[in-house]
C-alpha cells in the first residue's frame, strides 16, 4: 500500500495495487486517526477481494471454475454468490452483451495476463467456434444459498467486467462506516463518489484520443465507469483486437471504442459500460434503455460521440 499526501491540506490519499490497476482512495475533511483506520480496513478488503475474484490465479473464483468444469457443485463465497446473481440479471437485461460466463473465450484470446499488449497470434476459427457452439451463459448456473452448480461445463466465470464495481461499492461502505462523509474511490479511472460532504468532486471522462472528453461535477454518491480499448489489447500483424468480446461470436468487438456510464449503482455502471461497447453502434441505445442506464457517453470507432442524458441521474 502506498499512502501519499493529498494535494490540498484536507485531502488524504491511499493507493493499492489490485485488480490489475491502482485503486486510489481520497478522503476529505476527516481527522487523521479516523482516516488511517478507514484506509487500513479498505486495504484489507481490497486485497481480499483481489484474491477472491482473481480470474486466473488461485483463489475462490478459480476453485469454483475448476469445480464447474468438472461438473461438480461447490460452496462459494457471499461476494461471488452476489456477483453470480447480478451477472444473471445483467446478462438478461443486456440481451447477452454482458456475459461473465465467457471466461474460456477471454482466456483463449490471451487476455488472462498482466502483460500488454498481447503479441501472440489470435486463436484459430475452429477453437473460437467451438466456444460459440458451447454457449456458456449465466443461465446455466444454479445457485442454492452459497452452493453453485452448472448445467454447462463450458461456463468459466470471469468477473473482470463487474468486479471493480463491486469492490468500489464495498470500499465506500467501509469508508462511510468509519464516519467519513467525503470520499471517492478511483479504480484506474473507474470512479465511485462515496459522499461529497461539504463540496463537489470533479470526475473526468478521458478522451480515447488523449486528454479529457468532459468533466463532471459530482455532489452525491454516483459511479462513473468507462470501458473500451485502453491499454489492454492484442496486436498481431498490424491489427489490434480489444479485450472485450461479443459473447455471441466469442470475438473482439470494434464498433464502439469507449463507453462511459454514470449511475448510482457501481455494479450496473461497470457492467453496462462493458455491455455498451459490445452492443455496438446499432444497438447500444436499446441495450442502455433495457439496462436502465440514464446517462452515458459513447465513442464510436469513427470518433463520433453519442450521448444519453435523460436527467434521471444528475450529478447534483
Ligand atoms: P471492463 O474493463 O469492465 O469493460 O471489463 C472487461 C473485461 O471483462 C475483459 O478484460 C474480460 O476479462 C471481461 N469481458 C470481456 N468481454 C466481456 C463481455 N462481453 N461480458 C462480460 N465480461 C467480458
Ligand atoms: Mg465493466
Amino acid at each position: 500500500m502506498l499512502v501519499g499526501c493529498g494535494s490540498g491540506e484536507r485531502a488524504q490519499r491511499a493507493e493499492y495495487a489490485v485488480f490489475g490497476t491502482r485503486v486510489e482512495i481520497v478522503v476529505r475533511d476527516a481527522d487523521a486517526a479516523k482516516t488511517a483506520a478507514a484506509f487500513r480496513d479498505t486495504g484489507a478488503l481490497l486485497q481480499r477481494l483481489h484474491r477472491e475474484l482473481h480470474p486466473w490465479e488461485d483463489g475462490d473464483l478459480m476453485a469454483l471454475n475448476a469445480a464447474l468444469a468438472a461438473g461438480r457443485s461447490i460452496r462459494t463465497t457471499p461476494a461471488i454468490a452476489e456477483l453470480i446473481r447480478v451477472g444473471q440479471r445483467l446478462e438478461r437485461a443486456s440481451e447477452g452483451a454482458f456475459n461473465p460466463a465467457i471466461g474460456r473465450a477471454v482466456s483463449l484470446w490471451g487476455f488472462h495476463t498482466s502483460d500488454y499488449p498481447i503479441t501472440e497470434p489470435p486463436p484459430s476459427d475452429a477453437e473460437i467456434d467451438a466456444l460459440v457452439f458451447a454457449r456458456p451463459s449465466m443461465r446455466d448456473l444454479e445457485l442454492d444459498g452459497l452452493r453453485v452448480a452448472s448445467a454447462n461445463p463450458a461456463v468459466r466465470l470471469d468477473f473482470s467486467g463487474l468486479a471493480k464495481g463491486y469492490a468500489v461499492r464495498e470500499a465506500c461502505r467501509t469508508i462511510l462506516g468509519h464516519g467519513i462523509e467525503s470520499a471517492l474511490v478511483n479504480a484506474g479511472g473507474d470512479v465511485l463518489v462515496c459522499g461529497a460532504g461539504s463540496g463537489p468532486w470533479r470526475v473526468a471522462i478521458r478522451d480515447p484520443g488523449g486528454g479529457v472528453l468532459e468533466t463532471l461535477t459530482v455532489e452525491r454518491p454516483l459511479a462513473v465507469f468507462t470501458s473500451g480499448n485502453d491499454y489492454r489489447y492484442g496486436e498481431f500483424d498490424g491489427a489490434r483486437y480489444a479485450h472485450i468480446l461479443d459473447p455471441a461470436t466469442a470475438r473482439p468487438v470494434d464498433e464502439v471504442i469507449q463507453a462511459t456510464v454514470v449511475a448510482p449503482d457501481p455494479l450496473l455502471a461497470d457492467a453496462a459500460a462493458t455491455a455498451l461497447v459490445v452492443a455496438g453502434s446499432g444497438r447500444w441505445r436499446s441495450v442502455a434503455a433495457r439496462l436502465g442506464v440514464a446517462r452515458a457517453v459513447v465513442v464510436g470507432a469513427d470518433g463520433k460521440l453519442g450521448r444519453i442524458d435523460d436527467g434521471a441521474h444528475g450529478t447534483r
